[in-house]
């Protein structure tokens, strides 16, 4: 068995109704109960946060809520920003930061993204860092030099005892969304890519420890030649987590992977 438990996130992103969402997250706590060997965290849009905290809460489930973004700064005048103290108070644990489609379609650059995840760890919050590149990136064979930047900025200042508590997630942004995913080699090379420089900048035991998740277009039928790559732990899912069979069926996926590993 791997030392590291897998994670598997379900990334709702801005889907889902109070209805949907509930019984969403319902189906999900139902179907993990009897799951073991994994870390699972649901993402709902930031309402019904409070709405998905007392299904998780009633069902005494192990299920982790998960914010989709945060802004950096305690409070003030941001208009239609959340702060971290928000979403603490709403019951998250943690706190998806740089995702693909806010760095493509919102504009975040990773001065920004190094802000809110700075925020989020020293707040004492989990963070996921989404790094990956384009295709045109990918096709122009730079996709180790983009990710090592990605990781690079968005860790810049952040002290080891911090990154204990951070999950980086490799998502090729041609693979979100798209029905194309990762090849488990390239998901492989990329991710030892990443615990090498995290290895460089940080030292072996805590890139050791890290926790590096695969996503883009995970369904379950695909996803355990993925997860069984030495160093994938787990997954990010974002159409395939609204459908709470699929989601249950990622989470056993990955669990199935991790306790297969040496
Ligand atoms: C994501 O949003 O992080 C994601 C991986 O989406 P999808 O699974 O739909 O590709």
């Amino acid at each position: 068995m791997s030392d590291r438990k897998p994670f598997v996130g379900g990334n709702w992103k801005m889907n889902t109704n109070r209805t949907t969402g509930s019984d969403l997250a319902r189906g999900v706590t139902d179907g993990l109960i009897t799951v073991d060997g994994v870390d699972a965290a649901v993402f709902p849009p930031f309402p019904y946060l409070l709405t998905v905290r007392a299904i998780l809460r009633d069902r005494g489930s192990s299920v982790r809520l998960g914010a989709q973004d945060v802004y950096h700064q305690g409070e003030g005048a941001f208009t239609g920003e959340v702060s971290m103290n928000m979403l603490k108070d709403c019951g998250t644990q943690v706190v998806l930061v740089g995702h693909s489609e806010r760095r493509h379609v919102i504009g975040e650059k990773d001065e920004f993204i190094n802000k809110k995840l700075r925020g989020v760890l020293e707040n004492g919050l989990e963070a996921i860092l989404c790094v990956g590149e384009t295709l045109d990136e990918r096709t122009a064979g730079h996709q180790d030099i983009v990710t090592a930047r990605q990781v690079r900025t968005g860790l810049a200042d952040i002290p080891a005892s911090l990154v204990e508590r951070l999950i980086i997630a490799y998502e090729p942004v041609w693979a979100i969304g798209t029905g194309k995913t990762a090849t488990p080699e390239d998901a492989q090379d990329a991710h030892a890519q990443i615990r090498a420089l995290i290895n460089r900048m940080y030292g072996k035991d805590t890139a050791q420890r890290l926790r590096i998740i695969y996503g883009g277009s995970l369904k379950p039928d695909i996803a355990a030649d993925i997860f069984s790559q030495k160093d994938v732990d787990g997954g990010l899912v974002g159409g395939a987590s609204l459908n709470a069979a699929d989601f249950v069926g990622l989470c056993k996926a990955a669990a199935g992977a991790g306790r297969a590993k040496p």
